[in-house]
């Protein structure tokens, strides 16, 4: 049985290696949150475009405004304000955050550090040539790479998109992700479920880590586990880049998913993984498709796209996988698990006085969303760890959604 790790490293390699390439769209800056860069971008000119004062101040020559010494102020400059004549020998310019600085001058000195009467500026400390300006072409030139393909969008990357003036950014279309969930129990949200039935909360929690990793969900609502119903729908599932399945990959006798999957020609990568929860995680390409078989508890549903389903849309995209960004957090009570599988804990983490903390939380087990909902975190227990002490550094993964 792999280690999540090793079933990671199978995903990446098989979606890293499919043969087609990313399709891509072109949209408006203000809609890209979230894509996947397909095109370099290049910087239009120099940033800053002009020597650009950061405080409210007087412009000065710096050997000239000396501790003590007394300038006569001939003017002023906003942000904004064409600036083209020289700053002349023995004077200064007041000058705004923002304002282009005057040629000649070297330094820009805050207006706290000053006294003015009349015209005369008095300067109350030294001055070092430099300070206070952020020099032309300083944070790029023109024509550099100002963003790379393959870099997700977020907020950083779209203002420097819009402050080089690139308004259509060719991106890669989402990878389109079919969502079914599966179990004769599973009743639409929409319907008052019996007394032994329960709510497809799955394909709603799918959907929403689908759109959150970067895909676009296609619905397919459940299947009975019945091998007709259930093969119907994986028939419209393999229209899209990536199927996802919850439920129906366990051990029981209408557990369907792997069986009717080999009847349609899937290869498998693998069928289990050293977890929990999550252990029957299934992951196999069946035609061009990509399928995940999560097991259909919740929790276990959540935790198994959150590792193995998630780098696959990266890459789908066209961008590196995402690596599992964990962090680490001192155990804040002792931990008695058992070993074989790598644990994967609903937890808080707090950061109080510094250093982050992390207690699990009671829960009943995979089916308890009550318990993630609480959660901002999972807390990763290694499969050969039995007891862990308080205080003792752990790894936490964050739920990204939240934290
Ligand atoms: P399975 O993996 O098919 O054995 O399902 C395990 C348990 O997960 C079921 O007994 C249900 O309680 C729960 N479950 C399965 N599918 C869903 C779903 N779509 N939404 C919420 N819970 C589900
Ligand atoms: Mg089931």
């Amino acid at each position: 049985m792999l280690s999540y790790d090793e079933a990671r490293q199978m995903v990446i390699k098989q979606v890293g290696n499919r043969p087609r390439g990313v399709a891509t769209c072109k949209l408006s800056v203000g809609e890209a949150l979230g894509y996947v860069l397909a095109e370099e971008i290049r910087t239009d000119r120099e940033y800053p475009p002009f020597n650009r004062a950061t405080r409210d101040g007087y412009a000065v020559h710096a050997g000239e405004a000396t501790a003590g010494a007394k300038l006569r102020c001939t003017g002023e400059i906003k942000a904004g304000d064409s600036v083209t004549v020289p700053l002349a020998a023995a004077s200064c310019v007041q000058i705004m955050t923002g304002a282009a600085v005057p040629p000649g001058a070297d330094a820009v000195v805050m207006v706290e550090f000053t006294s003015r009467e009349g015209e005369n500026v008095t300067f109350q400390r030294a001055t070092v040539a430099g300070q206070n300006i952020v020099p032309r072409g300083s944070e790029a030139r023109a024509g550099d790479v100002a963003l790379q393909p393959g870099l997700r969008l977020g907020f950083a990357e779209l203002a420097i998109a819009a402050q080089v003036g690139a308004t259509q950014l060719l991106c890669a279309r989402k990878p389109r992700v079919a969502i079914l969930s599966t179990g004769d129990e599973v009743v639409p949200i929409e319907e008052t479920p019996g007394p032994f039935h329960i709510r497809n909360s799955n394909s709603i929690s799918l959907a929403a880590q689908v759109r959150l990793a970067g895909g676009e969900p296609v619905l397919l609502g459940n299947a009975q586990d019945r091998i007709d119903d259930l093969g119907a729908k994986i028939e419209q599932g393999l229209r899209e880049d990536v199927l996802v399945l919850s439920g129906g990959v366990s051990m029981g006798k209408y557990d369907l998913v792997e069986s009717v999957l080999q009847a349609m020609g899937a290869e498998f990568f693998f069928d289990a993984v050293a977890i929990r929860p999550g252990k029957p995680t299934v992951f196999a390409r069946c035609r061009d498709t990509f399928v995940f078989g999560l097991p259909g508890n919740p929790v276990s549903t959540m935790v198994t796209f959150f590792l193995f389903v998630a780098p696959a849309l990266d890459l789908l995209s066209g961008a590196a996988a995402r690596p599992l960004a964990m962090l680490e957090a001192s155990l804040a009570e002792p931990l008695k698990e058992k070993t074989g599988l790598a644990h994967f804990l609903p937890a808080r983490v707090e950061w109080g006085s510094g250093a982050a903390e992390v207690r699990p939380l009671r829960w009943q087990g995979s089916s308890d969303i009550a318990a993630l909902s609480r959660a901002n975190c999972f807390l990763v227990v290694p499969a050969d760890r039995q007891d862990i002490a308080a205080g003792e550094k752990v790894s936490v993964l964050p739920r990204s959604d939240v934290l």
